[in-house]
């Protein structure tokens, strides 16, 4: 047996093409990514560009880790909780009808007061960047994610537990809800249920689109295949009054009702059309309501 070729053959696989089952929301873990479209072709469920098997690998080693580093967090005599007993899975919080949402990995008990607790394995010189200049500083992105926690649970205390891939240190970073932080994320995030699906670039070789996972189905489309689907089609808009992640249809198609612009989107049509980005900064849809909620 040749275990340098084996090796080779498993540092070198591609990835398996597209994500069969992307999300269908916009994710607490994105939503620090500026980008409309990014934001929207996750809200609608396209599929991403998948992995290579070492990105997946770190991403598996990730997950990996999270529960190490909980029970380090007990060990220390924290309390923390990593399944919501009233559905037995991870603790989730949402917004908009069940499109903005966020998982976190548990919740800690900590002074009678509940915080998020959002852990994430770092490279060692990245650990030293986090612990030397703070999470605004070092990783705005998971700030954002632990301000977008924070802000749809109603919390106002998290702890980002990060640890050292190379010495197992831990770290705990201390974040204080900042409502102004919010308010630019929900801002983001509004913009996008509205229909804001703009690109941040117009240019598929700039940095943020070499390395973005909906790179594919941005810039060419017709390497990607995928079913149509009414949250993928342009005539729809999501029902933010409603849970389940809903879609409704602007033109009436698709559902057993005749009133336009009303109508649940659940069966495809003929009339379905991709959703793409808008080339303008102009919203392509209408989302009603939306400034009458709460954020
Ligand atoms: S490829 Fe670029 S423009 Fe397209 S979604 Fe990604 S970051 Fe945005
Ligand atoms: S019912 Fe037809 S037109 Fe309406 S959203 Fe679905 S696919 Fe699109």
């Amino acid at each position: 047996m040749n275990f340098q070729e084996i090796c080779d053959d498993l540092n070198s696989r591609k990835g398996d093409g597209h994500d069969a089952r992307p999300r269908t929301y916009i994710g607490a873990s994105s939503i620090g990514d500026t980008c409309h479209a990014y934001q929207t072709f996750c809200m609608r469920g396209f599929p991403g560009n998948s992995p290579d098997v070492k990105l997946q690998r770190i991403f598996n080693i990730g997950h990996a880790l999270e529960p190490l580093v909980i029970n380090s967090l007990k060990d220390a005599g924290i309390h923390v909780m990593e399944r919501d007993p009233m559905t037995g899975n991870q603790y989730r919080f949402t917004a908009y009808g069940d499109h903005f949402m966020a998982n976190v990995d548990g919740i800690a008990e900590v002074d009678g007061e509940p915080w998020i607790v959002e852990v994430k394995t770092l490279m060692a010189k990245k650990w030293r960047e986090m612990v030397k200049y703070g999470i605004k500083k070092s990783h705005p992105k998971y700030l954002a994610q632990v301000q977008a926690c924070m802000g749809l649970s109603g919390y106002m205390k998290a702890m980002l537990v990060a640890i050292n891939k190379d010495t197992a240190e831990i770290a705990i970073q201390v974040i204080d809800f900042d409502v102004i932080e919010w308010g630019a994320i929900s801002a983001r995030a509004e913009a996008v249920l509205k229909g804001s699906g703009v690109r941040e670039s117009d240019d598929p070789e700039s940095w943020g689109c070499r390395y973005c996972f909906k790179r594919d189905i941005c810039w060419e489309p017709s390497k990607v295949s995928y079913k149509p689907q009414c949250s993928r089609c342009e005539c729809s808009v999501p029902d933010i009054l409603n849970r389940g992640g809903s879609w409704i249809c602007t033109i009436g198609g698709g559902g057993e009702s005749a009133s336009p612009a009303s109508v649940k989107a659940t069966d495809v049509c003929g009339q379905f059309k991709a959703w793409t980005p808008p080339a303008s900064e102009a919203p392509t849809h209408k989302v009603h309501k939306v400034n009458d909620l709460p954020f």
